[in-house]
């Protein structure tokens, strides 16, 4: 059967589907078996749970850290309190299942210490949150799934690959990615490409359709899948996926090359990353620098923000892996498709459009400067840190930020701390409105990195993540291209360097256009680096500046992007 999604990150993936299913968690359907039956079943799934969460205490301890391990054992502690147990114990006197005596006593707890002053003790509501569902879990028997722990050849079928699943991904267990939601700028799909798995994203109906161990195969160039294939077609598709292997293996010659034109003019090749295990990656694949690293996976898949000396660690990992090179740091980009569930923020309507990245973080001053001073300290060594401010829309905001961060650099200087006194601050430029008022943003700011995934979707009014508007969601539309033209353009006159760390600066049919408009700077997946400076090598300005010409002048994407694939074979 072959089921046809999106494109989402290359190369071909075979292997066994693991359906990662949701679990619900509903209990109407449990019969009260008698109170002493009850309260045994509660007592065994607390001791279950304790058991789990030591081991996993013990394992964190172990790699991650003694305040993580310690969250754990917190757990352990609040189930064991005899109060609670004996709450629980009355509800199953007065007739609940253990499930309900337990979803009852928890959820007041939650409340309870939701509406609480104290930072800590609001924490907690996250842990009671948990052992809720952890032990709801044990209840019925649906254990929840990791996908650290699968095994090799898993071909991974989910609804959608949210940022906080992927973050104890083994790479080298997963075949392949398929989901039944999100576009080519999803997260889930950016995150693919960052781990150099294959993945067809958008695929209708997948989680129907596919099951457990059925034999599939994943083609991320031509976004499709193929599920139970004949022999015949494993075959071809085998040779496929060494063919491109191949390929890829093919591109090691621009390892370690400078990024040239054909002019020899020189370009900066960096990579994006979201934590200092992808650094090593990005250095491996020949990376120039970091030109963004979205620092939000390093308040995923945990129960509370990382302190100042936590981030402090992760920054200063990254400043001396690359030892010199440049490394732009993005400050926290929550809300939109990337939730953090410990920050407890309210779910809206419209959360691209909402409180989200540099609006989150005016708005929690402490939480952004936390995150400004562990840069400002993690640069004091290196000085290679750069600071970049998400989803601006005003000259305000940057304004703000600024002052921020100097009161960080006083209160760091009185206490005697070393940290960076001239790092620099620039902006994304990723809004309409920052893409329309550049020229004045270019003045206040020391540097621009266009990020074309969301001022794709903004510009022309389409969630990048929905595969049902997905056709419309293209970075060559004519608006887009306006706009990158102003942007480069107001950087020019303001003198400072502008860089994409958006999918389109790997895209081999955009790159053409980025080099006549005057991009100073490449930043892409470490996955495609190299293919990204073999095409910048393939043209020299003349050619480049006679096609982006052309291009301009087309009405439609598809009559943009036809007239840059034919400028493309004609040259090659
Ligand atoms: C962008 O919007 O282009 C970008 C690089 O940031 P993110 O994909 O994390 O929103
Ligand atoms: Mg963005």
């Amino acid at each position: 059967m072959v089921l046809q999604g999106l494109a989402g990150s290359s190369g071909v993936g075979i292997g066994e589907i693991v359906c990662l299913r949701e679990r619900t968690l509903d209990f109407s359907q449990v019969k009260f078996s008698g109170e002493e039956a009850e309260k045994a079943r509660l007592r065994q799934a607390l001791e279950v749970f304790c058991q789990d969460t030591q081991k996993m205490a013990e394992e964190t301890q172990a790699h991650v850290g003694e305040k993580e391990a310690e969250i754990l054992s917190g757990q352990i502690t609040m189930v064991n309190d005899p109060f609670m147990i004996s709450q629980m114990e009355e509800g199953i006197q007065a007739g609940q299942t253990a499930e309900a005596a337990l979803d009852a006593v928890c959820r007041m707890y939650a409340e309870l210490f939701a509406g609480m002053e104290d930072e800590l003790m609001r924490q907690r509501a996250t842990d009671v949150g948990d052992i809720r569902t952890r032990v709801l879990s044990i209840l019925l028997g649906v254990r929840p799934l990791t996908i650290s722990s699968l095994p090799a050849g898993s071909v991974v079928a989910v609804h959608d690959l949210t940022p906080s699943m992927t973050v104890g991904i083994h790479p080298e267990n997963i075949a392949a990615i398929v989901t039944e939601a999100g576009g080519p700028t999803s997260h889930s799909a950016i995150l693919a490409r960052a781990l150099g798995i294959p993945a067809v994203l958008s695929v209708p109906g997948l989680l129907t359709q596919a099951q457990d161990g059925q034999t599939a195969i994943v083609d991320g160039n031509e976004g499709t899948l193929i599920l139970s294939p004949e022999k015949s077609l494993l075959e071809e598709y085998q040779q496929k996926r060494k063919a491109f292997l191949e390929q890829k293996a093919l591109l090691q010659i621009y390892k370690d090359r400078p990024t040239l034109d054909a002019d020899g003019k020189a370009y900066q090749l960096y990579a994006n990353i979201g934590g200092p295990a992808e650094a090593q990656a990005a250095l491996d694949a020949g990376a120039e620098g970091i030109g963004l690293f979205r620092t939000e996976f390093l308040f995923m898949d945990r129960d509370s923000l990382p302190t100042e000396e936590e981030q402090l660690v992760a920054y200063q990992k990254v400043s001396q892996m690359m030892a010199g090179k440049e490394v732009i740091i993005r400050t926290l980009d929550i809300g939109g498709d990337k939730a953090i569930p410990y920050l407890g923020l309210e779910k809206e309507e419209n959360p691209f459009l909402g409180y989200r990245a540099i609006r989150y973080c005016l708005d929690q001053r402490e939480i952004f400067k936390t995150q400004l001073r562990a840069l400002l300290r993690a640069g004091a060594d290196q000085r290679n840190l750069k600071i970049m401010l998400p989803l601006v829309t005003s000259v305000e905001e940057v304004r703000e930020a600024k002052k921020l961060l100097a009161q960080c650099q006083e209160e760091l200087k009185d206490q005697g701390l070393p940290y960076d006194s001239q790092i620099s601050l620039g902006i994304m430029v990723e809004t309409p409105a920052a893409a329309l008022t550049a020229d004045l943003l270019a003045k206040e700011v020391d540097f621009f990195s266009i990020g074309t995934n969301d001022l794709t979707q903004y510009i022309i009014a389409v969630d990048r993540g929905n595969g049902k508007v997905s056709s419309l969601y293209t970075s060559f539309h004519p608006a887009v291209l306006q706009a990158l033209k102003g942007i480069i353009e107001a950087a020019k006159n303001a003198h400072i360097p502008v860089g994409m760390c958006g999918e389109a600066a790997s895209d081999t049919q955009m790159i053409p256009l980025l080099l006549a408009l005057g991009l100073d700077e490449f930043s892409v997946s470490p996955s495609l680096l190299l293919s990204t400076r073999r095409e910048i090598s393939r043209w020299d300005s003349a050619q480049a500046q006679d096609l982006t010409q052309r291009a301009f002048q087309q009405t439609s994407p598809a009559a943009i992007q036809e007239l840059l694939a034919q400028g493309r074979e004609k040259h090659s």
